[in-house]
């Protein structure tokens, strides 16, 4: 953990912010128990199947399965569906919450994540998903059938076999065209994703910066590696357009440019120790 300088500067920056926007990135994901898929031994670890196929994370993400082998596609993102289901979001997503609750202050998620674990932590209009989200589908085919969620959203989507990541059920198709269904998730060489849901999300961040951005504004980046750097550029361009304080909450690559604070941890014992220092 950082010196206890920084974390009292933390506290003291909570504490006096009239709104808090909150970054997040794989690593917010990581203390629920989901994998990391920072670089390929990771990713081969959580895929052992994906391994013996010689495929990296960056050539798996990619729509064009869903057309060569789409039972390879849907393993792959069942499976992860399934594990985000089955994942409770760890604690830190609650004291987040209770901060805004608690200091009566909102705050706004801008994430990386796919994992849906913000909606589940009660965040329902304030967030935005910069790569969409698995708990959502579109049509493969764009028949103009607008993103929809699974009719029960409770349950995995698709049966997989652990020992290939082929799936073995029915594959989801659309309820307009009975083409076949995938996630409403930005891949790589996507140029399909339907970014009807992104764009709404967009505007209503822009309403909250136009009634927060004056105030005393507080970006909290965690986890947000820099592999794919989208949340570290935003929490960057926002905290320069804003002018106001941020902390990047992060174990490995916490440089951080002037004027803001580093705290290097991983995301939920960070927050932990912040929300025990902030109610003393
Ligand atoms: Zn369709």
């Amino acid at each position: 953990m950082s010196s206890d300088k920084n974390v009292q500067q933390v506290v003291q920056q909570i504490k006096e912010a009239d709104a808090i926007l909150i970054g997040a990135g794989a690593g917010m994901g990581v203390d629920s128990g989901l994998p990391d898929f920072r670089g390929k031994a990771g990713f081969w670890r959580a895929y052992p199947p994906l391994a013996k196929r010689g495929l990296r994370f960056e050539e798996m993400a990619n729509p064009r399965w869903f057309h060569e082998n789409p039972e390879l596609a849907w393993g792959f993102y069942g499976h992860r569906h399934t594990l985000y289901l089955k994942s409770e979001p760890h604690k830190g997503y609650k004291i987040l919450k209770n901060w805004g609750h608690k200091l009566k202050i909102p705050s706004f998620i801008f994430t990386s994540n796919v994992d849906g674990h913000f909606n589940r932590a009660g965040w329902s209009e304030q967030v935005l998903e910069c790569h969409g989200s698995l708990m959502r589908l579109q049509c493969l085919e764009a028949c103009g059938q607008p993103i929809w969620e699974p009719m029960d959203k409770g349950i995995p989507l698709v049966k997989v076999c652990p020992d290939s990541l082929l799936c073995t059920s029915s594959l989801p198709t659309c309820p307009s065209c009975g083409s076949l269904a995938r996630p409403n998730i930005l891949m790589f060489s996507d140029f399909y994703w339907d970014s009807s849901i992104n764009l709404k999300q967009e505007r209503t961040l822009n309403s909250w910066f136009d009634i927060n951005a004056s105030k005393n504004l507080l970006i909290i980046e965690l986890g947000a590696g820099i592999s794919v750097p989208t949340v570290r550029f935003f929490c960057e361009r926002s905290m320069k357009e804003y002018d106001c304080n941020m902390v990047r909450i992060n174990p490995r690559d916490y440089q951080v440019p002037k004027g803001s604070t580093a705290l290097a941890s991983g995301a939920l014992e960070a927050l932990e120790l912040l929300d025990l220092m902030l109610w003393k």
